[in-house]
């Protein structure tokens, strides 16, 4: 038993120091999640992952998601991620169903693009308004884009393990062909490792972004990273963009970094 509990420990520190490149050694049951934060191990190096400082095209952690399984090219995922999504699109394709990422890694430069195009009003909100006319009020703006846009340095999308599949429309997966796929993965991605952060809001999650039904995350990696964005993160840490000085005020690691579907933690 001594040796068992030995090997245990170093298998936990060995999956806990090692570069995200070679997560397939890493546990992903919450026994494993729990323990990492009891024994306070969480690797803080990898904050440069939760916080999209890095680049994707180069860091070897990342690996391009091809074109088939995707509508265009230069997306990419964090390895294990990518390898499990794979599996799913299979069994998925069996079952007659034909999933297709629409979106995946997005660091903290291309997270700032989108954020300021939505802030200076380039880009109109998905309801429309160009927010830097409708929202005077710099708290009102971000919480108005907050609804379905993350602030750079505080995305899932940063992560490498995120990905948005068919549609940017929660309507769309509510009828015929949509909701047959939606059905299909509320069934199966967790046999994956994936599950859907943002459902949607009510007393369990009465904070965040609106519901995303299009949005999947791979949680033996995203778990680890939310610990992390948990004890580590701060809001005065998510600055260098347009809009920044709010995040405080409005809590964003608590409210929406945080603020995601129960069942999706551990
Ligand atoms: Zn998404």
């Amino acid at each position: 038993m001594h040796r068992l509990a030995i090997l245990c420990i170093s298998l936990l520190l060995c999956a806990c120091d090692a570069a995200p490149k070679t997560t397939v050694e890493r546990s992903a049951t919450p026994t494993a999640a729990a323990s990492l934060v009891a024994s306070s191990i969480l690797d803080t190096s990898k904050l440069s992952y939760v916080m999209g400082k890095f680049n994707p095209e180069v860091d070897t952690a990342f690996i391009p998601i091809s074109e088939n399984f995707a509508d265009r090219a230069g997306m990419y995922l964090q390895k294990e991620a990518y390898d499990s999504y794979l599996k799913m699109y299979a069994a998925a394709k069996e079952a007659g169903i034909n999933l297709q990422i629409r979106s995946a890694t997005r660091n903290f430069d291309y997270q700032k693009g989108i954020w300021e195009r939505k802030w200076t009003g380039e880009t109109k909100l998905s309801s429309g308004e160009d927010a830097s006319k409708a929202f005077q009020d710099s708290v009102v703006r971000a919480k108005n884009i907050l609804k379905y846009s993350s602030m750079p340095g505080t995305s899932r999308h940063h992560w490498g393990t995120d990905i948005d599949l068919n549609n940017f429309n929660n309507e769309w997966f509510e009828t015929g062909e949509g909701l047959k796929l939606f059905q299909w993965l509320e069934a199966h991605a967790h046999e994956y490792g994936y599950c859907r952060p943002y459902t949607a809001k009510d007393a369990d999650r009465p904070n965040g972004y609106n519901e995303e039904k299009w949005h999947w995350s791979y949680t033996p990696i995203s778990n680890e990273y939310t610990l992390l964005a948990e004890k580590h993160l701060k809001d005065n840490m998510i600055v260098g963009f347009k809009g920044s000085g709010v995040a405080g005020e409005l809590e964003v690691v608590k409210n929406y970094v945080l603020g995601i579907n129960h069942g999706c933690r551990h």
